[in-house]
């Protein structure tokens, strides 16, 4: 077995082809499920969440197939920056405002091990906190971040259900943040749109690592 298929045993460490492959997984897994996230944003939202991320996330691969960055942390700061910038609902600042922020956290290593890398998201999921002002049971995409970022120390497989379950479990929450908070009562039994695109990042990363 050759050490780039490997998963956790990825050799040195995570290089920045292997983050790109990441966000390149990230960009299919949220061209595939588009349309269910804009379900569960029509439900609780105003129905383009689907339609923001694979907007952002299609901007997001074309610059880094573009101009490749040479480092883990510069591959996801620039992934935030197209974000950010394409991205007009709240999420994409706050997409990319976690890149960006995981990103920076790695710093410019050019290898980085799952144990840095769970530490660095740990940051950038802060950073999602700081701006948005949110916290774990208010029906938001934190309610997969942070459990998956905590997750993440174990292993790529357990980060993944992290998230997952953390989706699953906004159903019977009542949103406290962000358009679905409008609603209220009525936001409880609808599961929050940007939860279910968090659970989707965190297995396309399981995805590429194997
Ligand atoms: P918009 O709400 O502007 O239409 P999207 O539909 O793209 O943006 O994204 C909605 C998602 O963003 C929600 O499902 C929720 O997970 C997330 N979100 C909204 N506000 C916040 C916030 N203040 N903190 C964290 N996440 C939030
Ligand atoms: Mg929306």
């Amino acid at each position: 077995m050759s050490e780039v298929t490997q998963g956790e045993g990825y050799g040195e460490g995570y290089d920045a082809a292997f983050f790109r492959a990441w966000l390149a997984a990230a960009a299919a897994a949220v061209d595939r499920e588009a349309d269910r996230l804009t379900e569960l944003d029509s439900a609780i939202g105003d129905a383009d969440h689907g339609a923001n991320l694979k907007r952002g996330f299609a901007a997001v691969t074309a610059a880094l197939e573009k101009e490749p960055p040479a480092t883990p942390g510069a591959v996801l700061v620039a992934a935030g920056r197209q974000l950010i910038s394409t991205v007009g609902g709240a999420s994409g600042p706050l997409y990319g405002t976690l890149l960006r922020g995981t990103g920076k956290a790695l710093g410019e290593e050019e290898r980085v091990s799952r144990a840095a890398l769970a530490e660095a998201l740990a940051a950038g999921v802060a950073a999602v906190g700081r701006l948005g002002g949110a916290q774990v049971g208010d029906k938001t995409m934190l309610d997969a971040l942070v459990p998956a970022a905590e997750a993440l120390g174990a292993s790529f497989a357990a980060a993944r259900e992290a998230a997952e379950a953390g989706a699953l479990a906004t159903v019977p929450l009542r949103a406290r943040k962000g358009r679905a908070s409008y609603l209220g009562e009525r936001s409880i039994g609808h599961q929050d749109p940007g939860a279910t695109s968090s659970a989707l990042l965190l297995a396309a990363l399981a995805e590429v690592a194997g």
